[in-house]
């Protein structure tokens, strides 16, 4: 069995609709369809779950909500008069929304979610209704008498521990197309509860751990995940055909990837093979995200880069003989509410690599200043303006040179790195650069990595 998730992009209009109705009936192992609200159809579009948003912000604030009311009405009648489906569907959009706003707004993150989860609710009833006008069986899952339950975490639920059996029991019951709403669950106590936003890609990762899918398909707007972001390489061609879970984590570390890697997270604990593609060009294969796959030395995968990093700089004379020296440092940081991206370490010196956003002007200084009196340190400075670039590839594990080609290649681009970090795991190498140098960067270890790699756009696993 296959679950496949369709986000906003790939439900936005009538069109894109029908589209996802070929993609699932053209296998009949893609039997359960998680689908997000409608997102935007054209740049500067409005995702109906921001409308949402806005028509309970309103309400909340005692204003006059009817003009956001009417958005979100008029965005489905126009869905449902161009699939061609009955009236009465809008009758249920109608009074579905004056119920949840007339809800009770003592805790106003629980209504606020009642609000915001509306946009998938209504998408997967219209998506089912447009099955079975088109001829294919399909129910709609109520979330609730499926055994989607969920934490009282408002806007950030979590799943709770009885919700998978249920849910397989539920699936597993279903005969044809299940078009299951994503983004929300219900409390123990029936209240409707959504995960962070974006969730409906955390509904899919249950359910496909649920049933024990063969494959998790994702499917969005883009061909594949790319080796590096065409943004800055527009001519990359070919998409990374497969790569492991744990490539996948590191390549998301700096801002890399489709989805959030975090959402994924309960089929990648079931080890469910994760296929990402696009429903606009349903023929090519995407990206598949697995457990293991077959590596071949010496090659890098993908790299990711970000900026808007800085460079926390601590020296102190004999260090290296002080127990639990980074620690007090950390600890101090932890104390602070600061999270780290990297220790690189010298003997008498360590530097901590941050996100610049976290390390305010204003606190920063107190906190350095804190830092040099509690630690009797020699130097405590900050530069900010640090951008990393990541290479990854479980093909650098074990691998001599692959350093040097990378090295050689910024040094040629004229790009100073400042500082390099191999994970322990050694399928990742981490390069500070400044900001300024990231395109030149980024531009040389393409030309030099991927430009010319013969096992682009291939799949090594079923050879
Ligand atoms: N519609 C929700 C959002 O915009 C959830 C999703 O699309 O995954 O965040």
């Amino acid at each position: 069995m296959k679950v496949c998730k369709f986000g906003g992009s790939s439900v936005a209009s009538a069109a894109q609709i029908k589209k996802v109705i070929d993609i699932v009936v053209s296998d009949p192992d893609r039997r359960v369809v998680v689908v997000s609200a409608p997102g935007k159809r054209f740049a500067g579009d409005e995702k109906v779950t921001d409308m949402l948003i806005s028509c309970a912000a309103r309400t909340l604030a005692g204003e006059d909500a009817v003009e956001s009311v009417e958005r979100v009405v008029s965005r489905f009648d126009s869905i449902r008069r161009e699939l061609g489906l009955p009236e009465d569907l809008m009758e249920n959009v109608r009074s579905g929304l004056a119920k949840r706003l007339a809800s009770s707004k003592r805790s106003p993150a629980a209504f606020t979610d009642g609000v915001k989860a509306l946009g998938e609710e209504f998408s997967a009833r219209f998506c089912a209704a447009a099955f079975c006008a088109a001829g294919h069986a399909a129910v709609y899952a109520d979330p609730r008498e499926a055994g989607m339950l969920l934490s009282e975490e408002f806007g950030n639920a979590q799943l709770l521990p009885e919700s998978p059996e249920l849910l397989s029991k539920y699936l597993l019951s279903q005969s044809g197309i299940v078009v299951f709403p994503g983004f929300f669950g219900y409390t123990r106590a029936g209240q409707v509860v959504t995960f962070s936003r974006g969730g409906s890609d955390i509904t899919g990762a249950i359910l496909a751990a649920a049933v024990s899918a063969d494959v998790y398909e994702n499917f969005t707007d883009v061909d594949s995940v790319y080796p590096v972001d065409p943004r800055i390489v527009p001519e990359v061609k070919e998409g990374i055909s497969e790569m492991t879970y744990r490539e996948m984590r590191e390549l998301s570390y700096a801002g890399f990837g489709v989805f959030h890697d975090e959402a994924v997270m309960p089929a990648i604990r079931a080890e469910i093979p994760i296929n990402i593609r696009n429903t606009n060009r349903p023929d090519e294969p995407g990206t598949m995200v697995l457990p293991r796959r077959r590596t071949i030395q010496g090659r890098v995968l993908g790299l990711a880069c970000a900026a808007g990093f800085g460079t926390l700089y601590v020296s102190k004379y004999m260090m290296n003989r002080e127990v639990g020296f980074v620690s007090k440092l950390l600890g101090i940081l932890a104390d602070e509410g600061i999270s780290f991206e990297s220790i690189p370490a010298g003997v008498d010196n360590v530097s901590v690599i941050m996100r610049d956003e976290l390390f305010r002007p204003g606190v920063r200084e107190r906190i350095m200043e804190r830092i040099g009196r509690e630690l009797q340190t020699d130097e405590v400075s900050y530069e900010a303006g640090l951008a990393v670039i990541m290479a990854v590839g479980e093909g650098m594990r074990c691998t001599v040179g692959v350093g040097e080609r990378i090295w050689g290649a910024l040094s040629r681009a004229g790009v100073n790195v400042q500082m390099i970090n191999q994970g322990s795991s050694e399928i990742s190498m981490m390069f500070g650069i400044r900001e300024e140098d990231l395109v030149k960067a980024v531009r040389a270890l393409y030309d030099e990595l991927f430009a010319n790699d013969p096992y682009a756009g291939k799949r090594l696993t079923n050879v």
